[in-house]
């Protein structure tokens, strides 16, 4: 897993118990998978998610999509492997595990041994949901507990020799200039 948010791991457990497989996750946010329905013990946002809904109500619709489909009720996964900065992971394709903290303490970005490709999770979006802010931009802060390493992550992820960058391996997008902050 790339960071122990609900909307990424809400099919570890049951690929866990019924698939046999074991799930990784940094060190750093494995206990967020061993206890889901505590997430606000493990981080806490740089801005109340209150705050955008007052401004645009329909950020809620995301949220209100997670809580309808159950992800409060996610269970903690039976199985769990952790990695920390740096580690090749003894997984197919060997990836290298590239720590790109902020989002959430334990944000890893994965480097594949083979074509240069990086699955960065949520170090870096194309939209923003809650927002509503269309383009590339950071996750806003209802969800995120420290822009500040974000963008220091990004200068890293900025260093890579990757032709994508995506975590659904579309061709990077491009960052324009003067956008280097947290949206909202
Ligand atoms: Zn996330």
């Amino acid at each position: 897993m790339t960071h122990g948010h609900l909307d990424h791991f809400g099919l570890a457990q049951r690929v866990s118990s019924q698939g046999g497989a074991a799930v990784w996750i940094h060190a750093a946010d494995a206990p967020i998978l061993k206890t889901p329905g505590r997430t606000r013990r493990h981080w806490k946002p740089e801005r109340a998610p209150a705050r955008y809904a007052l401004r645009r109500p329909s950020a809620l619709r995301a949220p209100l999509h997670l809580a309808r489909s159950g992800a409060l009720n996610t269970s903690a996964v039976p199985v769990l492997r952790s990695f920390r900065d740096g580690e090749l992971l003894d997984v197919p394709g060997r990836p290298k595990a590239l720590r790109t903290s902020g989002h959430t303490a334990g944000s890893t970005t994965f480097l594949s041994s083979g074509p240069a490709v990086a699955f960065r999770g949520d170090a870096l979006v194309t939209e923003g949901s809650i927002t509503g802010h269309r383009g590339p931009c950071l996750i806003c802060r209802a969800f995120t507990p420290d822009s500040a390493a974000v963008r220091e992550s990004l200068g890293t992820l900025g260093t890579l020799d990757a032709r994508r960058a995506g975590r659904h391996a579309r061709p990077p997008p491009r960052w324009p200039r003067g956008r280097g902050s947290a949206r909202g």
